[in-house]
């Protein structure tokens, strides 16, 4: 348990070292760069766990940590995961704050997680771990604090828990406290999709700008759950070939490309990929070196390094999961011509539906579903748009690019605010 105290883990050093790159190249303030290195306000938790078939009562870790406060509430996801650990959420939450300024949001980043690993775990199990979690990080959640929403790990009902709990201590139903919860609590129809379809939105931009036709286009994706499951389909519903995806479980691949509204039939009775009757197996360790021409790691962190990178064979990285790509990794994709969408605009769909989700749940008002995935998708392209202007004006790869912009604008509303006292 001690160990996931480590705040020195490999994706902190990751998004500080893209960090301190970006802040040379835009010659941030020192104050500034030293500053954003560290959450500004974070909360480390422990609280006692019982299973079900329970001999002894044990002890979970969790944490909340909030980056910036000064452009609004935070806003970041849960992770329920064994090797959580404190590094990671503050990374985490470092690339929500730029990810929420790419894209024009008033939201400063934030992060949490548990350590434990969820899927052996019944849903009574579930739902304690995620009451006492929500009951421990409470004083510093708000719904115009600090609002919470699903990432690995988590889904809609843990963000119906969490909202339930936190209802409870504040004597009203609070629906603005998560975003990603059910459409019957106030959730938005387009939460659960926002995140897969707005990364295709986004790579059916780049593939305009690039002289390729998306729906020419071979798809590979790594990771089934909420953003690989809408990533493909949305690639399948605009006539490219999904021809290999693959989960924890295993991998499936049909050159022909796989038909994803069956295989979400398949998963609707069945944990994995694996087993569909629909395509071929697959060593799912393997997933990530198929030839294809759109390569969407929608997992985990870490999973294209310098050991894997020059066996990538496709012509755009569309990264879906956070941090998916180690610095090193990213450069030799680079040389080698492969165009790395990067997270902090790839994913942020997610975030984008959320502030679409907690606005209405703020004032009570309900918009239609093609209405959210319109605004959706034009927040996206069109800062996908800045970020490629700003790539070519500098000659820069599209993270620097993305980052230049989040962090500028970061800078900017903490040098206006000044200093307290
Ligand atoms: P999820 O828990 O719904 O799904 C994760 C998927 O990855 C599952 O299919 C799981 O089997 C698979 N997986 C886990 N470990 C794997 C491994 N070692 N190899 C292959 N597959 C593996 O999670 P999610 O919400 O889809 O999130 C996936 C990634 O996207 C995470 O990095 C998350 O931070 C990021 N993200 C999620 C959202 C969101 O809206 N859910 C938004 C932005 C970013």
């Amino acid at each position: 348990m001690i160990d996931n105290f480590n705040v020195e883990s490999e994706m902190y050093k990751e998004v500080v070292n893209q960090f301190d790159e970006v802040a040379g190249i835009i010659d941030l303030d020192p104050n500034l760069r030293e500053r954003l290195k560290y959450p500004q306000r974070a909360l480390t938790v422990s609280f006692p766990f019982r299973r079900d078939e329970y001999e002894e009562v044990e002890t979970v870790i969790g944490y909340r940590v909030q980056h910036v406060l000064s452009m609004g509430p935070t806003k970041g996801g849960i992770r329920y995961a064994e090797n959580v650990n404190f590094g990671e959420v503050t990374a985490l939450a470092m690339l929500m704050s730029w990810k929420c300024a790419i894209v024009g949001l008033p939201y400063g980043g934030a992060k949490g997680g548990v350590a434990i690993d969820p899927s052996p775990l019944s849903r009574a199990e579930k739902q304690r771990v995620t009451r006492r979690y929500t009951a421990e990080i409470l004083p510093i959640l708000g719904v115009d604090k600090d609002i919470p929403a699903p990432d690995m790990g988590t889904d809609e009902q843990v963000m119906a828990w969490i909202m339930d709990t936190y209802s409870h201590f504040m004597g009203s139903a609070q629906p603005a406290i998560v975003t990603g919860k059910p459409v019957s609590i106030g959730g938005s129809i387009t939460r659960r999709e926002a995140t897969g379809r707005g990364a295709i939105a986004i790579a059916n931009e780049a593939c305009k700008k690039l002289g390729h036709s998306f729906s020419d286009s071979r798809v590979v994706v790594q990771g089934f759950g909420n953003v690989g499951r809408y990533a493909a389909l949305d690639s399948y519903e605009r006539g490219a070939k999904v021809t290999a995806v693959s989960d924890i479980g295993g991998g499936v691949m049909n050159d022909k490309g796989i038909n994803i509204p069956e295989l979400f039939k398949h998963m609707s009775k069945n944990d994995s990929v694996k087993g569909f009757s629909g395509a071929e197996e697959i060593d799912g360790s393997k997933i990530l070196e198929i030839p294809c021409d759109i390569l969407i790691p929608a997992a985990i962190g870490g999973v294209i390094t310098s050991k894997n990178a020059s066996n990538i064979d496709t012509k755009i990285v569309l990264e879906g999961a956070n941090s998916p790509t180690t610095v090193n990794a990213h450069k030799m994709l680079e040389d080698s011509g492969i165009v790395v969408i990067p997270d902090v605009i790839a994913n942020a769909g997610g975030v984008t539906a959320s502030y679409f989700e907690w606005v209405q749940d703020t004032q009570n008002y309900l918009w239609k579903e093609h209405q959210i995935y319109e605004r959706l998708v034009d927040v996206l392209t069109t800062s996908f748009d800045e970020v490629w202007k700003i790539s070519i004006n500098n000659n820069c790869d599209l993270r620097t690019a993305a980052l230049m912009k989040g962090i500028k604008k970061v800078a900017a509303a903490k040098l206006t605010r000044g200093l307290f006292p």
